[in-house]
């Protein structure tokens, strides 16, 4: 441990004491909660339920878009979910890279983990190959390596502002290994099997009866990954707590993480209020000239009921009926487009689950290069789609978007404290999102609809 184990601990610096006193506090605490949560829930998350969940989840949202998508409403819809979701994404990212609520305090121990040698053009060009795996089983099952990426983990102790690079600590603990770049970690490629997925459904969707087999073999295959989740979840408490304690001792400074926390949850609710308050309610003014607040009032009881939920499903009842009967619109738009976007539209877990990486990476002091961005933009895109609309679907689906650069799923222990409340706010962004869309969608299809009308009178109900 010690380079000069037989000097005079005296003739010691401070300095070197305090580094290397550090140094094994921190691999102390780190071994314990390596013992203590290698084999529990995180194992299975990772390793197993991902690899189904994740192919499970987005196929059925992109099938979910089925025959009707090929209609001139369907592509609004579609067109209206994707730019929003991008713009929340968008949103969220700009936000925690502003506000930075993971940033440690001053006196610190950190833990840096470089990419060396990787120039922005290899590590565009790695995202690129990640996205189409040559073998997509290979893809499900093993390390991706890069010819590129060298990690260097340093060891930095910072005091007063003047940083000491721990050279001694370093080279003990400095692993050299190649690792992904963009895109894929612990075995699996993710955002391959994302984009894979994607395309997958849709293809599936756009088949009709011939797709239907196929369409319910992943229906049910993604009950089934759903009720085994439940099941872990039900275990999930136990390891939660052990990882909680684990990261405490870990982060040496309890207060600075309920800081951190503080300023997160604070930096999730700014981000939901600009796309809830400003940005939707600005697009439905600019499209229909019509004042998006008395349609927002209309909404009243749908939004309470859920922030109450925190299921978008669970609200759909209610939403028809706000939109219906409040708002006044067109029920063959109100069926096609509410339930579709309760199961892939989500603004609220998209900004979320980006904005929530982010944070993840900077409580780890971990820098996210361009290309890590775009992946964490693309991936919360696809786990805000694969998301269930039922309670904290989104910390699921989370998995996702961490796995894909590259950063620890036992992390989103950090974030359960206050997961509860900040899943009520974006199931409720999830919900005006899906109703705004549905208003956007009826003003745009009003000569469709008018002319169907005429053609087969009014009780048509699209389906
Ligand atoms: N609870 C959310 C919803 O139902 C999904 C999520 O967890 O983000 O819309």
């Amino acid at each position: 441990m010690t380079k000069s184990s037989g000097d005079n601990p005296r003739s010691r610096s401070r300095v070197q004491q305090i580094r290397e006193g550090i140094h094994l506090r921190s691999l102390k605490a780190k071994k314990k909660v390596e013992d203590i949560t290698k084999d529990d829930v995180k194992t299975f998350l990772k390793k197993n339920a991902f690899v189904l969940f994740t192919v499970g989840a987005v196929v059925i949202g992109m099938a979910a878009l089925d025959s009707r998508a090929s209609g001139k409403m369907g592509m609004r819809a579609v067109i209206y979910y994707m730019t929003t979701t991008f713009i929340a994404v968008f949103i969220g990212i700009i936000m925690v890279l502003i506000i930075h609520p993971g940033k440690g305090s001053k006196d610190e121990f950190t833990k840096q983990q470089k990419i060396e040698q990787v120039s922005p053009a290899d590590a565009f060009l790695d995202l690129i190959r990640n996205m189409f795996p040559p073998n997509l089983v290979q893809a499900c099952t093993q390390q991706f390596k890069t010819q590129y990426g060298k990690r260097v983990i340093q060891v930095k102790m910072i005091v007063n502002d003047s940083i000491f690079n721990l050279t001694n600590a370093t080279q003990e603990i400095t692993q050299e290994e190649i690792v992904p770049v963009s895109g894929t970690v612990n075995g699996v490629n993710a955002l391959g099997l994302v984009v894979f997925s994607m395309c997958f459904g849709l293809i599936i969707g756009n088949m009709k009866e011939q797709g239907q087999a196929l369409k319910e073999f992943f229906d049910s295959l993604n009950e089934a990954i759903m009720r085994l989740v439940a099941i872990i979840m039900w275990y999930a408490p136990i390891g939660i707590l052990f990882l909680i304690a684990g990261k405490i001792v870990e982060m040496d400074d309890i207060t600075e993480m309920g800081g951190q926390l503080g300023m997160y949850t604070i930096t999730v609710i700014i981000g939901l209020l600009i796309h809830g308050i400003v940005v939707l309610p600005t697009l439905y003014f600019v499209i229909t000239r019509k004042n998006p607040f008395i349609f927002i009032t209309g909404l009243l009881q749908a939004l309470i009921t859920a922030l109450g939920t925190s299921s978008s499903s669970a609200t759909l009842p209610i939403t028809f009926k706000c939109l219906e009967e409040n708002n006044k619109v067109d029920k063959r738009v109100t069926r096609f487009v509410l339930p579709v976007g309760a199961t892939i539209n989500m603004d609220g877990t998209a900004l979320y689950e980006a904005l929530a990486a982010i944070f993840i990476a900077q409580v780890n002091n971990m820098d996210m290069n361009f290309g890590q961005i775009i992946t964490i933009s693309i991936t919360a895109t696809a786990a805000s789609i694969g998301a269930a609309g039922i309670p904290q679907a989104g910390l699921v689906t989370m998995v996702i978007v961490l796995t894909s650069v590259g950063l620890p799923t036992d992390d989103i222990t950090l974030i359960i404290a206050v997961d509860w409340f900040l899943d009520r706010l974006r199931t409720t962004t999830n919900v005006l999102g899906d109703s705004i869309g549905a208003g956007i969608v009826e003003f745009l299809s009003k000569d469709e609809l008018e002319n169907r009308d005429l053609e087969m009178g009014n009780s048509v109900v699209e389906e």
